[in-house]
């Protein structure tokens, strides 16, 4: 893998070579979501597999197609996978397809993607030069498979890790617990997983480092969670008032996307018997502190 002082930059349209079987295509739809915009990447020299053709942008999908289109009219990619639904991963499948003819693969037909078939943790998709192995790794989405290009111990890893940016994990269909538990196995993975190419940003060459900080910063805000809840007993609190609790150095402008992870570690103390709602599925729930074994919290801190 390049060297990151020496790594391709980021632009939109140009296909970046990042290793003898690995391709990049940035689509334009950069946002506050998706940083400079989602990677599609293409694996293979001959027979070739996509993964993420992203957001249904007529030229950033022709311009994938164009990597595999062949002199006699024929297209080498044979294969897309997507690493989950999400709109700027899964939607520019159905055209790519149809330009290639491609079989369309991912964990589960949702927000609109039909797959030809389906995979589960453990599914290898190979070709003359390479294999993939799918990784289930719930969390950011119940349906997200990472894939683990074995000849490069480099993991594909869509929206589980991006490189500049954390995570979002969005109730109900993300969550917390499942996903620490998968950055957990990733961290465990043998042989070690040596770099990371995500759906958003560079490739990531020190992947335990950011692995593990991605665990520490976790589950910090998760004591700042516990620490802000257990101020607001004997009443409780809802979302939004432990965010402006808690993200005191963050712009109000990103308090909304908070609210969600804050949800989402609400919920995860839930499941630990740590704290309680009257509906823990309800975005608007007051929470409270569930007191551990001969602790009195509800008295106030
Ligand atoms: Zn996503």
């Amino acid at each position: 893998m390049t060297p990151e002082e020496n790594r391709p930059p980021l632009e939109p349209g140009q296909v970046a070579t990042l290793s003898p079987r690995l391709r990049r295509v940035l689509c334009p739809n950069p946002s506050m979501m998706t940083g400079p915009g989602t990677n599609t990447y293409i694996v293979g020299t001959d027979d070739l597999v996509v993964i993420d053709p992203g957001p249904d942008h007529v030229e950033h999908v022709e311009a994938v197609a164009a990597v595999g289109s062949r002199p006699d009219g024929t297209n080498a990619i044979s294969r897309i996978l997507c690493t989950h639904t999400h709109g700027d991963h899964s939607p520019g499948a159905a055209r790519l397809a149809e330009l290639t003819g491609a079989e369309v693969l991912a964990f589960a037909d949702r927000d609109g993607l039909v797959c030809h078939r389906h995979l589960v943790d453990g599914d290898a998709v190979t070709g003359n030069d390479f294999s993939l192995r799918a990784v289930h790794t719930p969390g950011h989405a119940s349906n997200h498979l990472c894939f683990l290009l074995e000849e490069e111990a480099l993991l594909l890893s869509g929206d589980h890790v991006m490189d500049g940016s954390t995570v979002v994990i969005t109730p109900l269909d993300g969550d917390m617990g499942e996903y620490l538990a998968s950055v957990q196995r990733l961290i465990d993975w043998t042989p070690a997983i040596e770099a990371i190419a995500p759906a958003h940003g560079h490739v990531i060459t020190d992947p335990m480092a950011k692995l593990t900080d991605y665990l520490s910063h976790r589950l910090d805000r998760e004591r700042q969670v516990v620490d802000a809840l257990v101020a607001t007993a004997p009443d409780g609190a809802g979302t939004a008032a432990l965010v402006a609790a808690i993200y005191t150095d963050v712009p109000e402008i990103l308090h909304p996307v908070a609210r969600f992870s804050v949800w989402a570690h609400l919920r995860k103390l839930a499941e630990e018997g740590r704290a309680t709602a009257s509906d823990p599925d309800d975005a608007d729930a007051v929470w409270l502190p569930v007191p551990g074994p001969g602790e009195t919290v509800y008295l106030g801190p």
